[in-house]
């Protein structure tokens, strides 16, 4: 077989970068090692950019988007029981952020990738990059028991951290940079209506809370947990009742119930690998760079690494200009160590850290407290939780 761009993984990445190039007439195979399903079952990012709602349209796949997804103006900071929303439209002169879960984003690129006729391999088995330093590279992968061979002129690596893309790369020619977090989040998805029609980020001497949303009746809650935390260890009830502890008294007394359908504990990490291009293979999304979802940046980087790849290829063949392949590291991780610095930022000041000093804890609150009076300050929050642009 060969294509003109082989994508391994058919997360946000893969598809949305498949979905522009089919769109813009380039062929392209999408590689996943687990099926469509197994993809749709996991639950994710729920808040989304501007930039990465637009990029939606641009691949014709933002429709439902428009019709069902929650645009959001605001949010709140909830910390010494009360609370102080952040006016993202006032702020931004304008900008907004829209609420639509990632598993619904997922769905809608896989519909009209389906409907485009254009080729994904689900439960690909053994999926490998070749040649990349040279001008033929290669995907091999297996499936049936029987070893396959795509040919193609360019390789996107959108296979996520634990992905073979990144570990592909020669040691020698890749930095890591990485910051593991001391405490996981334990998240919980129910049928409930939301507690606030906006996200509460809640900082509290027992731990950081997120109240979000997928929809005005489906709620995803999360609190901060140790890393060694146990998901057998909490039951629905206390869940609810952690919860409500570490709430302004005003939502924890209008906080609805019921039973979960989901509950994970994710461990937090902030991660980046340079350079994001290798030759002919270029890394993108979470296969690149983790960052803490404290701020809500993950699938929105991956978007903005999925647009400066596709203008750089779109370039390549319609322009016959490398310029864009060329500059997609140097603008895609300009970009990224942003984000990084946010989601850092956001996560160092809402939770409590194991061995927070007493100077620390002092210093947080005062951090708080200059947000929540200074204009800059918020504004600076603002500019960020709704996206830089690209
Ligand atoms: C538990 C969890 C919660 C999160 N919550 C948030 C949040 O609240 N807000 C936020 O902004 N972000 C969140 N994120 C981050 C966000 O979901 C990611 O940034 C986003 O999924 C990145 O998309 P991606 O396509 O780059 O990678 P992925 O979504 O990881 O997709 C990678 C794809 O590659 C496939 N793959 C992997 N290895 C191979 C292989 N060897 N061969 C072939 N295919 C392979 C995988 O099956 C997968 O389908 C969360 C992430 C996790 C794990």
């Amino acid at each position: 077989m060969r294509t003109q761009v082989a994508i391994i993984g058919s997360g946000p990445s893969g598809l949305l970068l498949g979905q522009l190039l089919t769109e813009a007439g380039i062929d392209n195979v999408i590689l996943d090692r687990v099926g469509k399903d197994h993809i749709l079952g996991r639950v994710r990012a729920g808040v989304l950019e501007e930039g990465t709602v637009g990029l939606m349209d641009k691949a014709k796949s933002g429709a439902r988007l428009h019709a069902e997804g929650l645009p959001h103006d605001g949010f709140s900071l909830a910390f010494d029981g009360r609370d102080h929303r952040i006016d993202l439209h006032g702020l931004t002169g304008g900008k907004r952020v829209t609420v639509y879960g990632q598993t619904e984003l997922t769905r809608d690129l896989m519909t009209h990738r389906e409907q485009s006729g254009a080729p994904t391999i689900y439960d690909a088995a053994n999926v490998n990059p070749h040649g990349f330093d040279g001008i033929t590279p290669y995907v091999t992968y297996e499936k049936d028991g029987i070893t396959h061979h795509i040919d193609c002129d360019f390789i996107a690596g959108c296979d996520g951290f634990h992905g073979v893309s990144r570990k592909s790369v020669p040691e020698k020619s890749i930095r890591s940079f990485e910051k593991i977090y001391p405490f996981g989040w334990l998240g919980l998805l129910a049928d409930v209506p939301p507690v606030n029609h906006e996200l509460i980020y809640a900082n509290h001497p027992r731990g950081f809370a997120l109240c979000s949303m997928r929809s005005m009746t489906r709620s995803r809650y999360y609190i901060q947990c140790p890393l060694d935390e146990k998901i057998e260890n909490w039951s629905d009830d206390r869940f609810w009742d952690e919860l409500r502890h570490r709430l302004p008294a005003h939502h924890a007394e209008a906080l609805v119930t019921g039973p979960s359908f989901e509950k994970s504990i994710a461990p937090l990490r902030s991660f980046v690998a340079e350079p994001m291009r290798f030759g002919r293979l270029f890394l993108v999304g979470d296969a690149a760079h983790i960052v803490p979802p404290t701020g809500a940046k993950g699938l929105n980087l991956a978007a903005s690494d999925v647009h400066y790849l596709f203008s750089g290829l779109a370039e390549h063949y319609q322009d016959r200009s490398n310029a864009g392949l060329d500059a997609y590291s140097t603008h895609a991780l300009a970009r990224v160590w942003k984000a990084v610095r946010f989601s850092w930022w956001m996560t160092t000041m809402m939770h409590r850290f194991p061995d927070t000093s007493d100077f620390d804890q002092k210093i947080q609150e005062a951090e708080l407290d200059y947000l929540t009076h200074s204009r800059a300050a918020s504004t600076a929050l603002a500019e960020n939780y709704v996206g830089l642009p690209y």
